[in-house]
This record gives structure tokens, sequence and C-alpha cells, in this order.
């Protein structure tokens, strides 16, 4: 990893939840053929919010029960405690933005034991803004912090993470256990593991 110090100084770091500081256990795939979707790539939420009411409610029962199954599964990924450690003790902000609910985000932050480390007004869920990658839930954030983009970094797992940070003008860090790295042109840093991102920042000498 190229250590990019004015990155890893950045004040607010906003995180994705599933697959990024939990382990990854989201079979979307399967998820999408228990909700009756067809196409293999689509967009779930997208999806249920195409259906007619009382259909699209049905399925969002559907989906919240699998969440809440997962979560019971998952666990926090490598480092996770860590970095957030580290953050907090520097000063940072931190908060999440995940398309999941605000609900099931805490019932998984109580799961995996990082619970202590965010409060619930920083958790943002598919029904406190547009979900990613609109930018909504980043400018909500930065509002409520009296930060801006330039200060913050968007930390994830998957494309829509980084395209949630590239259209709200914050610096994007992608965490990929695979190491495929599959959307370079939208990451200003990518690493393997939280771990890795603790330890450079443990590292890193602030400006
Ligand atoms: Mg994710």
């Amino acid at each position: 990893m190229t250590v990019n110090h004015h990155i890893l100084n950045r004040r607010c770091w906003i995180f994705d939840l599933d697959g990024t500081l939990t382990l990854p256990v989201h079979d979307f795939p399967a998820i999408r053929s228990a909700l009756g979707m067809i196409e293999a790539d689509s967009d779930i939420l997208q999806f249920l919010a195409s259906l007619p009411s009382a259909e699209a409610a049905a399925r969002h029962a559907r989906l919240i029960e699998i969440e809440y199954e997962l979560a019971a599964r998952t666990a926090a990924a490598p480092g996770a405690g860590r970095l957030l450690d580290r953050l907090l003790r520097r000063g940072a902000r931190i908060g999440i933005l995940t398309r999941n609910t605000r609900e099931i985000a805490l019932h998984t932050l109580g799961q995996i034991g990082l619970d202590g480390y965010f409060t619930s007004a920083d958790v943002l869920g598919r029904d406190e803004a547009a979900p990613k990658p609109h930018p909504e839930g980043i400018e909500k954030l930065l509002a409520a912090w009296e930060n801006v983009p330039d200060e913050t970094v968007m930390v994830g797992d998957y494309l829509f993470d980084l395209q949630v940070g590239r259209a709200a003008g914050t610096a994007t860090i992608h965490v990929d256990s695979s190491c495929a790295f599959r959307w370079p042109e939208l990451a200003d840093l990518a690493v393997a593991t939280l771990e890795e991102l603790a330890e450079a920042i443990a590292n890193d000498v602030p400006a």
C-alpha cells in the first residue's frame, strides 16, 4: 500500500457496514433470488422501489428477515476495532452509511461488539438518506459534523461506496480482502484489510 498522508490525516471517516466493518456474509445473488428478482446484477433497493406497494412491502419484510439472519452470522472484520480506536484517539468523527436499515445496522454493531464506537445519529441507513451511490447520506453526516468533503474519507468494499465518495467529493478507500481491486479509478487508496489501514495510521506522522 502506498501511504497517502493527506488521506490518512483526514478528520471525518465514513464507513460502509456490511463487508467492510463486518466480515462479508451477504450472498447477493441468493438474496436476489429469495426476493424473486430475475436480473442477476440489478439493484435490490431499486427493484423493490419499482414494485406495486403491496408487493414491495412483502418483499421488504423478507429482505429485513434475511438481513437479521445475516447479522447473526457475521463478525467484526479484522482490525476494525483497532482502526476505530485509533481514529477516535486522534479526534476523528466516525460514522456509517449503509444501504441496510439503521435499526439492523445498530443491531449488527451490537452483535459484532462495535456498538460502543458509533452514536445512533451517526449511523445512516436507507430510511435516513437516499441509498448509495447518492451522496445525500455523506452530505447529511458532514452537515451534522459541520465539516467538508475535503476533510473526509469514505471507506467501503463495493462499487457504490467508492461512487458515493466520488459523488460527494471525499477521498475513497477500497477494502478488498481478495485484492482484486476492481475499481482502481474510483479508489484513492486500496487495502486488503482494515488491519492494514490501522497499521498505516499508527505509523503515519501527522503533517
Ligand atoms: Mg459492503
